[in-house]
């Protein structure tokens, strides 16, 4: 029982983890390439600035709204059915018993001891084991919205805020280097952290997420020379 108690939380804790890192890997190449796509269209270095700091808010602000929709969502239908499954439970005891045997003879027990396991487990939790083995929900798993929202918000913020730290230091000549280099190894860093704590090798995880930045910056600075010239 206290294994189990542990084992949950180490992946509650990899979860979010995993949820602040990816925050701020978004919060990085968005900002980034903003930034990279304003200054290459010859702004200047108030205007590069402005435009960061806008998209820091907007990214900040759209992380938490689509976090809290999403944790909700998932949330609300779980719950819807759950009530479906408490309805069933209550008008039709037999064919419940006959479900969830068969679900257990899907998974390799024989249909005697699949019918005697389905059997006790309803008898303990019968919504529950429902929950579980039918609609794959798991019972102790709670949404907390508002601080999956937060979560997000603030990892994208810290994300953000190293380019546009980068920005504020370097000179307007060098600009674009000088952010477009730091970020890339602020990603590095970031892809290998992630990497090493889901257990995965450091150096793919370090050179995929620092690949995708490079071709979000290439692009978005790209999109800014292009339309820079044109106005
Ligand atoms: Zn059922």
């Amino acid at each position: 029982m206290a294994l189990r108690h542990l084992e949950r939380h180490r992946t509650d804790r990899i979860g979010w983890l995993r949820a602040a890192v990816l925050g701020a890997n978004d919060g990085i190449v968005s900002t980034a390439s903003l930034v990279l796509g304003v200054a290459a269209a010859n702004a200047s270095h108030g205007n590069v600035m402005i435009a960061g700091i806008a998209g820091l808010v907007a990214g900040a602000m759209s992380m938490a709204a689509g976090e809290y929709v999403s944790v909700r969502s998932q949330a609300d239908s779980e719950q819807a059915a759950l009530n479906l499954e408490r309805k069933e439970l209550e008008t039709d005891d037999a064919g419940e018993h006959r479900e969830l045997t068969a679900i257990y003879v899907e998974r390799g027990l024989a249909p005697a001891l699949a019918k005697q396991v389905a059997e006790q487990l309803m008898a303990h939790d019968a919504l529950g084991a429902h929950a579980r083995d039918e609609l794959g929900i798991s019972a102790t798993l709670s949404a907390r919205p508002i601080q999956a929202a937060l979560t997000s918000a603030a990892s994208f913020a810290i994300g953000a805020a190293l380019p546009l730290a980068a920005v504020a230091m370097a000179s307007e000549s060098g600009l674009i280097p000088v952010v477009s280099a730091s970020s890339l190894v602020f990603l590095a860093i970031l892809g290998g952290l992630a990497a090493r704590v889901g257990g995965a090798n450091v150096t793919t995880g370090a050179m995929r997420v620092t690949f995708w930045g490079a071709l979000a910056m290439a692009l978005t600075a790209g999109v800014g020379t292009l339309f820079g010239t044109v106005a």
